[in-house]
């Protein structure tokens, strides 16, 4: 594939994302509006080849604001350095933040890293219901302090003001866009870009309901350096380049070519979230299954290995892929936490499912279906990858990758409440482009 796709050789756009399957989320927006985009997992050793557009993936969603804003600042250091010519700060459509940040700082810092003196800030993704009017954020029918993001363990959000919740954590003053100006289009949302920079406003909670409205917001935002909000708002940057004569119209669905990928599959599920509770259910009324108990891990019981022994099991079998996982209710999820603590409960499953996932690479699997933002995180680097190229949307926000090194694997990584009832076999299927039961699965 040459680089004539792209008028301009280097990269456009620059992404920095502050978890792992939202960069995979918003990187599946930019290769639906056709730019070739890779995700990279932190900031990699080498210049991924032949992209539109790079998303790097940090962990910096609660770590100390000091942190994250480093962090952020070395990906947009790296970013710069492969030429691209805006830049983006992913975060999550429930705006997931404490009152010390991390978008304000993180915004702040990157504001002033590339000289600028104003940008917007839009959560927005109707696709999942999350749409902003008056400055207030809603989920599906609720408010955000009621759509049970009020008791996030980390990140719990009680206020749906979002102008509020920015101006808690930046001394720059926050504004709003609302949508009445929203709603008549580009000119009149960058006459409110206007009036609020002469106002001092440096960043500005933008209202949204649509994805027309998203695709207007994008295009009024052609010319600041910095955006920030989350993958929906990314819809719009896309059609900037294309008018601008930098990006091929034409290249279409060819954005989200992938190679060919040969081998076993495994579905590994780490997440506890509602979506993922009834994926896994539908999951086991069909097919093999096997349940890491986190206690019988904390006992020195040797789950690992009793897992690989069902895996290989049916993979010898039939090749028959089945599905690992820790997923159960919120009540028992407690009641471990209760006895392990939180952190180490997190931590001694994701270490499961990461050191399975490497057992099983070696034993020929070759495609992983994965649930959970922190599980993904923990299995990829187990598989030893650091860089995905990002193919077509399986579900809203989660797209087929493939990993970019000598052995390529095909993936599919999952945020905990994304995806369809029939999610995992969605996503084998088109990790592996033929049946299930077929032996390339
Ligand atoms: P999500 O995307 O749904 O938030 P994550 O993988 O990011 O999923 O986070 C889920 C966390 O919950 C992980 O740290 C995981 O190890 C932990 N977890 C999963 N199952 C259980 C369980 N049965 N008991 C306790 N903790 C669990």
């Amino acid at each position: 594939m040459s680089t004539q796709q792209n008028a301009a050789t280097k990269p456009l756009l620059g992404c920095i994302a502050d978890d792992f399957t939202g960069a995979t989320d918003l990187a599946n927006m930019l290769v639906r509006e056709g730019m070739r985009t890779v995700q990279t997992i932190g900031v990699p050793d080498s210049a991924p080849q032949a992209v539109d557009a790079i998303v790097v993936a940090l962990k910096s969603r609660t770590v100390p604001a000091a942190e994250a804003v480093a962090a952020s600042l070395a990906a947009l250091n790296w970013l710069q350095q492969q030429g691209c010519r805006q830049f983006f700060f992913k975060y999550c459509s429930t705006f997931d933040s404490t009152p010390q940040g991390n978008i304000g700082p993180v915004t702040d810092a990157l504001l002033q890293a590339l000289g600028s003196d104003f940008t917007i800030a839009c959560p927005v993704f109707p696709e999942t219901g999350r749409t902003l009017y008056r400055g207030h954020l809603f989920i599906q029918d609720q408010l955000l302090s009621e759509s049970g993001m009020q008791n996030h363990p980390l990140t719990p959000m009680t206020d749906p003001n979002l102008v509020r919740v920015l101006q808690q954590q930046t001394p720059s003053k926050v504004g709003l866009i609302g949508y009445p100006a929203v709603s008549q289009g580009v000119d009149k949302i960058r006459a409110g870009i206007d009036t609020l920079r002469q106002q001092g406003v440096r960043m500005a909670i933008v209202d949204a309901l649509e994805n027309q409205d998203l695709y207007a917001i994008g295009a009024a935002c052609a010319d600041l350096p910095l955006v920030t909000g989350g993958s929906g708002v990314a819809l719009g940057l896309p059609g900037n380049f294309v008018r601008a004569g930098l990006l091929n119209p034409q290249q279409g669905a060819k954005a989200s070519e992938l190679p060919a990928v040969d081998g076993l599959s495994v579905v590994l599920a780490g997440s506890a979230s509602k979506a993922t509770n009834a994926q896994v259910d539908a999951w086991k009324e069909k097919r093999p299954a096997f349940r890491i108990d986190p206690l019988a891990l904390a006992g020195g019981e040797p789950v690992v290995a009793q897992a690989l022994a069902f895996a290989q099991q049916h993979l010898d079998k039939d090749k028959q892929p089945v599905l690992i996982y820790a997923t159960t209710t919120p009540e028992q999820v407690k009641q471990v936490q209760a006895k392990l603590g939180v952190e180490r409960a997190g931590l001694l499953i994701e270490q499961a499912l990461a050191d399975i996932a490497a057992a099983l690479l070696a034993r020929g699997v070759r495609r992983f279906v994965i649930a959970g933002g922190e599980t993904s995180g923990a299995v990829v680097k187990a598989l030893g990858v650091h860089a995905l190229r990002i193919g077509a949307q399986i579900d809203p926000g989660v797209p087929a990758t493939a990993s970019i090194g000598a052995t390529p694997l095909a993936l599919a990584l999952k945020s905990g409440n994304f995806g369809s009832i029939d999610f995992f076999e969605k996503a084998l299927l088109q990790l592996g482009e033929n049946r299930l039961g077929e032996t390339r699965l």
